[in-house]
Formats: C-alpha cells, sequence, structure tokens
C-alpha cells in the first residue's frame, strides 16, 4: 500500500509505503520530523508527534544528519539551544543563524533541505 502524506514541518508530501494505522508515528524522509497520524480517511493526516521541545528538535537533526549522512560540529547544543529559545519566543525552531523566523527557516531550512548543505559542507 502506498499512502501519501503530508508532513507540516517541511511542507512536502512523501510516499509511505508500509501500512498505517492512526496514531502511529513516521520519520518525513525529507526534514527528519516525526509525524503522528492522526486520520487516515479520507486522506491520510499527520500532526507533529506530540513531545518536550527539546526531544523532538533533537530527534528531528538527529534523523535529518542520518538520512543525508551529515555529521554534527562541536557547536550541536549550542544550535540546539539557538532553537529552543527561538521556539520559546517565537513558537517554532527557526534556525538561530537567519534573522528572519519565516517558515522556510524552520530547522532544517530550506536551503539546507535544497542541498545548499552538500555544496557548502555545512547547513549555513
Ligand atoms: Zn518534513
Amino acid at each position: 500500500m502506498k499512502t501519501k502524506i503530508f508532513c507540516s514541518v517541511c511542507e512536502v508530501s512523501f510516499v509511505y509505503k508500509d501500512s498505517l494505522a492512526v496514531e502511529d508515528s513516521v520519520i518525513c524522509p525529507v526534514c527528519g520530523a516525526r509525524l503522528q497520524i492522526i486520520k487516515l480517511d479520507p486522506e491520510v493526516e499527520a500532526i507533529r508527534f506530540p513531545q518536550k521541545p527539546e526531544d523532538e528538535i533533537l530527534e528531528r537533526i538527529e534523523n535529518y544528519a542520518r538520512i543525508k549522512g551529515y555529521v554534527f560540529n562541536e557547536n550541536k547544543q549550542e544550535v540546539v539551544d539557538g532553537m529552543l529559545e527561538k521556539n520559546n519566543k517565537y513558537g517554532d525552531f527557526y534556525c538561530p543563524c537567519r534573522f528572519d523566523n519565516i517558515k522556510e527557516n524552520v530547522c532544517p531550512c530550506r536551503e539546507t533541505r535544497m542541498n545548499q548543505g552538500r555544496k557548502e559542507g555545512r547547513c549555513l
């Protein structure tokens, strides 16, 4: 069975090939976010998996790094702390290196998802 799932974090749909049930969780292959299935009919609906902010962003960046084959440098915790601070202030994990707190700068930011990191060897 092939199912199309929309990721509300990176705003991209992806195809999921295994069977699904309500309350299952899946990892977005584009951004690494964990999503929880809340509805199957008539269309699959998924939300961010409910978890503590620190757990959510750590899991997301670790999933993303694994998917892309990236490694963290020594600034990992500093960047995570910056994202947690932005999440507290602005309601989402905006990149702490970017000025604008807009959807495309939610980690992993759009530029990174568009493989900019491959060219520059880092996420920003
Ligand atoms: Zn996603």
